[in-house]
C-alpha cells in the first residue's frame, strides 16, 4: 500500500481523496492538511487519517510516502519543492505554479535527484475521447495535423478570479492537451478580448480567445468563457490534411419528447472527466509502486506555465508573443 498525504481538502482534493480510497488499488490516505483547518479536521475524521496543521508538517511526517497536492495555485510551488526537497514522489494538481521561473526551480530540484519524482494533473490526458483523437492523429491516416479548434466553458468562478486566471487556471488545460495532441511545440501566442458576455459582471474579461502558433505552423484557436451560465462545455476540432477528429460529448441519453431531440449537458468538471481522474490516479500510484513515473512531467507543467506567461504578456498589445523555454533536460526527453 502507497501511504499518502494530501494537501489541500477542497472540491478537487476530498474528490481524490474518496478516489483514492474507495477505487485506486494499493493507494491509502493517511493524511491531510488544508489552510483552512476545519476543513482538513472534517475530512480526518470522516477517514479516520490525521490532520496535521500545515502542508508542511505533512510532507516531514515519516507515515507519508507520497504527496498529493490539491491546495490553491499560488501554493503548488512551495509544496511541490518542499515534497522534491524530501525525496518523496508528488503529485501536482494543474497549473504547477502561479509562473515559468518557479517551474524553472521545480525542475532544478527534480533534476538534482537525477530521476522523476513529480507528475502533474493534466487529466485530459487520460480521457478516451482525447486519447482517441491522439491515436488517430499519431497513425498518419488523416495526413498532418493543420489547425485546432477548440473551447472551454465554464458556468461560473469563485469570488477573486481575475483574468489573467483565465488562461493560467483555466485554458492551462488545453496548452497542455494541443501540443500533446498535435505532438509539437509552440513558437508565439496572443489573448484577444472579444465582445464581453453580460455574465461576467465581476471585473474579469469574459469571453477571451488564446491564438497559439506552433514551430511547424499549425494555428490553434481557443474559445475561453469562464461564466456562460450553462454548462461545463469542453469542446475540440483537429482539422487534417485529409479529414477532422472531434472529441466526442460525454456519455448522455438522447430524449425525444414534445417534438423535440434532446440531452443535457454537465456543469460539473468532477463528473466530466470522472473516468480520466480514476484512470490517472491509478496509473500514478502504479507508476510509484514501480518507480518510474511516466505521466504529465515537470517540463510539461513548465512549458503550460511559459505559454500562460507569455499569452498573459500579450493581452491588450495586440501582438502575437515569443513562447521561449530554456533547453529539454534529457530527463524529460
Ligand atoms: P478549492 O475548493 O478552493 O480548494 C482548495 C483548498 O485548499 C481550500 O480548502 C483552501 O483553503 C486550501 N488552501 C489554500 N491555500 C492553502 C495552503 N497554502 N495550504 C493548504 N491548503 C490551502 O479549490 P479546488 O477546486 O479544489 O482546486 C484546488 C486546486 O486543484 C487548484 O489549484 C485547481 O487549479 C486544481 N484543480 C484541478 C482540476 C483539474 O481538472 N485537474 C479541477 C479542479 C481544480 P481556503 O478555502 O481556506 O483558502
Amino acid at each position: 500500500m502507497l501511504k499518502i498525504g494530501v494537501i489541500g481538502c477542497g472540491a478537487i482534493g476530498r474528490d481524490h481523496i474518496r478516489r483514492l480510497t474507495d477505487l485506486v488499488p494499493g493507494a491509502q490516505v493517511v493524511a491531510c492538511a488544508d489552510y483552512f483547518k476545519e476543513a482538513a479536521d472534517k475530512v480526518a475524521a470522516q477517514y479516520g487519517i490525521t490532520a496535521y496543521e500545515t502542508g508542511e508538517a505533512l510532507i516531514a511526517a515519516p507515515e507519508v510516502e507520497a504527496v498529493v497536492i490539491t491546495s490553491s495555485d499560488p501554493s503548488h510551488a512551495g509544496y511541490v519543492l518542499a515534497s522534491l526537497e524530501a525525496g518523496k514522489y508528488v503529485f501536482c494538481e494543474k497549473p504547477l505554479a502561479q509562473n515559468a521561473a518557479d517551474c524553472e526551480k521545480i525542475i532544478a530540484a527534480e533534476l538534482a535527484h537525477g530521476k522523476r519524482l513529480l507528475q502533474v494533473g493534466f487529466m485530459r490526458r487520460y480521457d478516451r475521447g482525447y486519447a482517441e483523437m491522439k491515436r488517430i492523429i499519431d497513425s498518419g491516416e488523416l495526413g498532418a495535423p493543420l489547425m485546432i479548434h477548440a473551447c472551454h466553458r465554464n458556468v461560473s468562478q469563485p469570488d477573486g478570479f481575475q483574468t489573467e486566471m483565465g488562461v493560467s487556471n483555466v485554458a492551462i488545460h488545453e496548452l497542455d492537451i494541443c501540443r500533446w495532441l498535435l505532438g509539437d511545440e509552440y513558437e508565439a501566442g496572443q489573448v484577444l478580448k472579444v465582445r464581453q458576455s453580460a455574465c461576467s459582471t465581476k471585473g474579469y474579461d469574459n469571453p477571451q480567445i488564446v491564438l497559439l502558433e506552433t514551430k511547424t505552423g499549425c494555428r490553434i484557436d481557443v474559445e475561453v468563457q469562464v461564466a456562460d451560465a450553462y454548462g461545463y462545455d469542453i469542446q475540440c476540432q483537429v482539422v487534417c490534411e485529409k479529414g477532422t477528429v472531434n472529441l466526442p460529448d460525454p456519455y448522455a441519453v438522447v430524449k425525444r419528447a414534445n417534438a423535440t431531440r434532446s440531452f443535457p449537458i454537465l456543469t460539473d468538471w468532477k463528473d466530466r472527466f470522472i473516468e480520466a481522474y480514476d484512470i490517472e490516479l491509478t496509473q500514478w500510484v502504479q507508476a510509484v509502486e514501480a518507480g518510474k513515473l511516466t505521466g504529465p512531467s515537470a517540463w510539461d507543467g513548465y512549458v503550460a506555465c511559459v505559454a500562460a506567461d507569455a499569452l498573459n504578456r500579450s493581452r491588450g498589445t495586440g501582438m502575437f508573443r515569443k513562447i521561449e523555454t530554456i533547453e529539454k533536460p534529457e530527463l524529460y526527453q
